[in-house]
């Protein structure tokens, strides 16, 4: 047991969901901990809504400030980006040069876009894995619609996995919606969505990803599969040789670890993960959860979650003298939604379509909302906030026309 008057520092790096879960669990046993979190962002990123803010939806619900998050907690929030780790001093540099000790260490970085030296990709390609990066597509789309008087010839979305899809189910209700906006009367909007494998979720269940096609097919989006894109131009895209012509290509086809693992030397699995033993330990005193993990449901929020509430609980098991359990993975729920009022649900083996699939997803986010936030806070969230439906365009000013 942890001596009364000697708290344990825990040193928590990552304000996503696995830290935050991490810190917030721990945060109920102060009298055990002295918690610091270090984040290089000061909001958590909740990536599932990011499709809809690169679509026209409010930030709100894809950013929440971590001072809310954790306010009247005894959890100390830094804002750095951790560098370099000192293990014979137990100590992290932060870029800015801080030194940061630690008792046990929690390490939840998240992961970065693999552009696989694809040539021009990274250079020419959009992406939503942030905020900022949604947000600048989004603004891309209308500057182009705003200044051309026409849609793009073709808006390529590269990668048939679920971030892929959502995206490009909205997006040609969401073209449509700036062409009318702007008066602009075109009829023509070609959406493809690109996959290298031959079916798109290739991990998930045949019949569920024919059926999702299909929804995609009618929301006007064409698929591509078997298709490797090699490269792209500031005009145009190059799949399976064959040049396409658009300025409007989302990469959503790859991730890899975060770099700071390799710069200090842990040790990684062929797939560049990081090892760890039943406990999600990588190495003695330091522990690493969510995407950065190798476990068998890594890249999903749930098991973020699941890892940084699982890490904690360890943690204060072992203060109170008590053994430390293995780790079991989460079960997995599946809900992609395609377009609005429709999503495609998998748990275990049953499968269920359409609204109330929305309904189920409507339902995931107000968990997941509520995992990071107070019900108070949750419901405040996501009240309608009357003031954004003013019915202007929110770049230009014009008024929205409904005709
Ligand atoms: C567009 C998109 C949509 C998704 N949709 C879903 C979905 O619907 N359902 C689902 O289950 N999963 C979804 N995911 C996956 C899910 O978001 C991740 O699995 C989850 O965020 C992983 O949590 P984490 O804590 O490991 O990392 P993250 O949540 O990414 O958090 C990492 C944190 O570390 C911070 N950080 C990074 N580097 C440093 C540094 N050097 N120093 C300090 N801080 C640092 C980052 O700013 C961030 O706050 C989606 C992912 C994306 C990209």
């Amino acid at each position: 047991m942890v001596a009364q008057n000697k708290k344990e520092n825990i040193l928590i790096i990552g304000g996503g969901f696995s830290g935050i879960k991490a810190a917030q669990t721990l945060a109920k046993y102060s009298k055990y901990f002295n918690i610091t979190l270090v984040s290089d962002s000061d909001n958590f990123r909740y990536y599932p809504t990011l499709f809809h803010l690169a679509t026209g939806g409010d930030n709100k619900f894809s950013s929440i400030p971590l001072s809310e998050i954790f306010n009247n907690t005894s959890v100390k929030v830094i804002i750095g980006t951790a560098d370099i780790l000192d293990r014979n001093n137990k100590s992290i540099t932060l870029t800015d040069k801080t030194v940061l000790g630690y008792d046990k260490l929690l390490l939840g970085l998240g992961v970065i876009t693999n552009y696989f030296d694809i040539e021009g990709l990274e250079q020419y390609s959009y992406s939503i894995k942030t905020e900022a990066r949604a947000k600048e597509f989004n603004k891309f789309l209308h500057d182009y619609i705003k200044n051309n008087k026409a849609p793009d010839s073709n808006y390529v979305v590269v990668g048939g996995g679920p971030t892929g899809i959502e995206l490009a189910a909205q997006l040609p209700s969401y073209i449509r919606h700036l062409l009318q906006t702007h008066d602009i009367h075109h009829k023509a909007i070609h959406v493809e969505l690109i996959e290298a494998l031959p079916k798109l979720l290739p991990r998930l269940p045949k019949d569920y990803s024919k059926i999702i096609s299909h929804r995609l097919n009618n929301l006007g989006v064409s698929l591509r599969l078997a298709s490797a894109v090699t490269a792209q131009t500031n005009d145009s895209i190059i799949i399976n040789n064959e040049t396409v012509f658009s300025k409007t290509v989302i990469w959503t086809a790859g991730v890899t670890n975060h770099p700071f693992y390799n710069t200090n030397n842990f040790s990684m699995t062929k797939h560049n993960k990081v090892s760890v033993d039943i406990y999600l330990q990588a190495e003695d005193s330091i522990y690493v959860m969510g995407d950065n993990a190798n476990t068998p449901n890594s890249g999903l929020a749930q098991t973020a979650l699941h890892d940084g509430y699982f890490i904690s609980k360890n943690l204060i098991r072992i203060a109170k003298n008590e053994t430390p359990l293995s780790y079991k993975p989460k079960k997995i729920i599946t809900i992609i939604p395609v377009g609005k009022h429709w999503a495609a649900v998998l748990v275990n083996k049953i499968k269920l379509y359409g609204l109330t699939g929305a309904a189920l997803r409507h339902m995931a986010d107000i968990e997941g909302y509520h995992s990071v936030l107070s019900w108070r806070q949750t419901i405040k969230l996501l009240l309608p906030n009357f003031k954004k439906m003013s019915g202007k365009c929110p770049y230009c000013d014009e008024t929205i026309n409904n005709s």
